[in-house]
């Protein structure tokens, strides 16, 4: 009998390869990374079990063994094991995301190494003149290095200078100009939070009953799934704190899932200072810090993992309790490989560690509210604000009856007379539009051209200030066109409108008005966040404009009035989750209105009053828009009805696409029957160029999601990429477009 090791590589065949062990002492055990040859290249795998076989004829030996000790525990391997079966991928492929990068690459994140200028020798090195190209470079770097006396990081110093290489650093290390120093790291990523010890308020009573539940399942150590359903301004957040509270009673870990848009210091700042057991793990981190939250959640240092969606993986132990703060998020969707839902991996994974799993929206997902109803998950409502503050009056106006004014025609005159009424009081606006920019479309006035980004089918955005156009789907970025590119007329028509027109806009009717603006543009600067949410507590604002950013999470007693500029960019997606995404997205909005003593208002514009998504957002009535949503659902076979599995098939050249596309669709329908999937297409994706990719996608539905996973292993060979055409295979897929 020969002992051999199966090895998962991050590819995508589902199940381990065999080799050999490596020949070293230490024992490959499962859990350790392992260096394998594959082909003509060598890959580093996940050793994911040893078995012994009659004969090893044509089994390769793995070339070494990374680790001396498991850095993936029992649970997480079959995790993953479960993950692949699920989302229709390898089992590498899966542990891959598991585990941060400054620890994949091997860094231990303990520490870093910086340059420190040698003085005085650096500074009469750049005082003598250089000239030649590749001086210049060792120029800029010295002169960096000088500029920091106190050391750069080496790798911040490559960046600044622009060098593509390290080797002007060596060459001038061997010069004698430069030094190196290894320094431990102290990534404290609570730098900017104030850290003001917080006491826990007493709990209003459906937050007590709540917590109650909750604290009773992490007490039995068992599993549980939880959906708290609380309207915004309910107090979630002490509830979750109370579950925390006795999480960490037991010693027991736990998981904070929020969606990295609401990953501000203010959230941060209510678990941290309440706790001080939380390991932040934030996209903004560098490899290095997130390495060292994860090294310190590992040994038990930390208690409480708080991030976006890849928290999940996150090396707690003794999983006690998993959170998912909006859970309704599409964020929580990981759009490559492996393409998983944040909340389906907690509660599969709170299966595999007893842990308890608890959704929090004020808007469930219609698949969380559907398997509340089921009994999968049980049901906790707090359907009042803490404080008794009302809800918003939310009202709707039908725009087709009224004249709209100002630049672009953004505002209807009642929503004008609102604002004004509004600043007369001295309260505080927000104006909310899901899109950015000043412009959204551009077309020639004389021959109807529109100006779309030339590398994907969508128009491009004009931003004024930056006095350019840009593609939201690439990147790409020209000066406006200053004349038609089809019949060269000079007449070019800029319209539709984004946040920056209305910004624009709002400064024109209310000049005496202090404006910001909060969108993915203004917003870029490093501590910008910070300075808007201090002037807008200190009221050194009256109206806000905003995108989503400013819709989710922002908690101003100030405003008062809400305006929904255009509410229905969202809704007439063509996509199954339109109207629940609208719900959603109003619902979130009013939540920010009349959060302080003043009640608030919300006023949505839009040219469709009727649709069931207003009224029942108007209404607060989350539980009439799922009963009929789910009407629509269940007729059509959508989720939560049945799952789905999308087959997106993209290329640069249109013809291969469609072919390949027919052939995927053929090799589909042909066993589809027998395992009881319809197929639905082949038809192009609603953004069908992108990025220079021709796309087409099949859609795939049954009642069951393992039919799904057994007809996708039936045909798999059809399924494959190559090096002309992707296939991509996206299991309960959050976006049809
Ligand atoms: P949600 O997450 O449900 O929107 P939050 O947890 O943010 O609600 O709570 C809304 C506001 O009410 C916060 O300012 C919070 O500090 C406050 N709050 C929550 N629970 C209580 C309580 N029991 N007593 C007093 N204030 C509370
Ligand atoms: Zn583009």
């Amino acid at each position: 009998m020969i002992e051999v090791i199966d090895v998962a590589v991050p590819l995508p065949p589902r199940n381990p390869f065999s080799y050999l062990p490596p020949e070293v002492a230490a024992e490959p055990l499962p859990g350790c990374r392992v260096r394998v040859p594959f082909g003509p290249r060598t890959l580093v795998g996940f050793v994911t079990g040893r078995r012994t076989v009659e004969s090893a004829e044509g089994l390769k030996r793995a070339i070494e063994l990374l680790d001396t000790e498991p850095i993936l525990q029992a649970q997480q391997l079959e995790l993953a094991r479960r993950m692949a079966r699920r989302y229709l991928c390898g089992i590498g492929e899966v542990l891959q995301a598991f585990l941060p990068a400054g620890i994949k690459k091997g860094s231990r994140g303990r520490s870093t190494t910086f340059v420190l200028p040698v003085r005085p020798a650096a500074d009469e090195a750049l005082a003598s003149s250089l000239t030649a190209n590749r001086e210049q470079l060792r120029r800029e770097i010295l002169r960096l290095a000088i500029e920091h006396p106190e050391g750069l990081p080496r790798q911040t110093l490559l960046r600044l200078a622009g060098a593509s290489s390290d080797s002007p650093v060596k060459t001038l290390i061997k010069a004698g100009l430069l030094v190196t120093e290894r320094r431990e790291d102290e990534a404290d990523v609570f730098a900017h939070l104030d850290l003001r010890q917080s006491r826990a308020p007493k709990l209003m009573r459906d937050q007590e009953r709540a917590a109650e539940a909750i604290c009773r399942a992490v007490d039995s150590e068992r599993h549980r799934g939880f959906l708290l359903h609380g309207v915004t301004g309910s107090g979630k957040t002490e509830v979750y704190l109370a579950a925390l509270r006795r999480c960490l009673e037991r010693e027991r870990g736990a998981i904070v899932l929020v969606p990295e848009i609401s990953l501000t210091p203010q959230t941060i700042e209510r678990f941290e200072s309440r706790f001080g057991s939380v390991a932040v793990l934030h996209s903004h981190l560098t490899d290095a810090e997130r390495a060292r939250q994860w090294q310190l959640l590992r040994a038990g240092s930390r208690r409480i993992a708080i991030g976006p969606r890849s928290a999940i993986f996150a090396p707690v132990d003794r999983l006690g309790l998993v959170i998912l703060d909006e859970e309704h998020e599409n964020t929580f969707k990981q759009q490559n490989t492996p393409r998983y839902h944040a909340r389906d991996v907690a509660l599969e994974r709170g299966r595999l560690e007893s842990a308890t799993v608890v959704l929090g929206s004020a808007t469930p997902s219609l698949e969380s509210w559907e398997a509340a109803r089921r009994g999968q998950i049980d049901l906790l409502q707090m359907p009042t604000r803490v404080r008794e503050i009302p809800l918003p009056v939310v009202s709707v106006v039908d725009m087709r009856s009224q004249r709209p004014t100002g630049p672009g025609g953004v505002f209807s005159p009642l929503l004008v007379n609102w604002i004004r009424d509004t600043l007369d009081r001295k309260e505080q606006v927000l104006l909310f539009l899901n899109r950015r920019g000043y412009n959204t479309n551009l077309m020639c006035r004389a021959c109807g051209h529109v100006f779309n980004c030339r590398s994907c089918d969508v128009p491009l955005t004009f931003y004024r200030e930056q006095g350019r156009v840009l593609c939201h789907h690439c990147g790409h970025t020209a000066r406006p066109p200053e004349r038609c590119s089809e019949c060269r007329h000079h007449d070019i028509h800029f319209k539709g409108f984004g946040t920056e027109l209305v910004e624009h806009a709002v400064r024109r009717f209310f000049p005496k008005a202090r404006v910001a603006r909060m969108d993915g543009e203004s917003m870029r600067k490093r501590h910008a966040h910070t300075e808007l949410f201090r002037d807008l507590r200190e009221g050194e604002i009256d109206i806000l404009v905003g995108t989503q950013m400013a819709a989710k999470g922002l908690d101003f007693p100030g405003i008062t009035l809400i305006g929904v500029i255009s509410a229905d960019t969202s809704l007439l997606i063509p996509d199954f989750r339109a109207a629940e995404r609208t719900f959603q997205l109003m619902t979130q909005v009013a939540g920010r209105a009349g959060r302080g003593q003043r009640p608030g208002r919300v006023l949505i514009q839009t040219y469709t009053p009727d649709h069931y998504a207003y009224r029942t957002a108007a209404a607060h009535d989350f539980e009439t828009f799922a009963e009929t949503e789910l009407e629509y659902r269940r007729h059509s076979g959508y989720p939560p009805f049945g799952s789905l599995v999308r087959v997106l098939v993209q290329g640069a050249e249109e013809d291969r696409v469609i072919e390949r596309v027919e052939k995927v669709a053929q090799a589909l329908m042909a066993a589809a029957m027998a395992h009881g999937v319809t197929v639905l297409g082949p038809a192009p994706c609603p953004l069908a160029f992108i990025k220079k990719q021709h796309r087409r996608h099949i859609l795939l539905r049954a009642d069951e999601g393992e039919s799904l996973e057994r007809l996708v292993d039936d045909v798999e060979a059809a399924l494959r990429s190559d090096r002309k055409i992707q296939v991509l295979v996206d299991r309960d897929p959050s976006s049809m477009m």
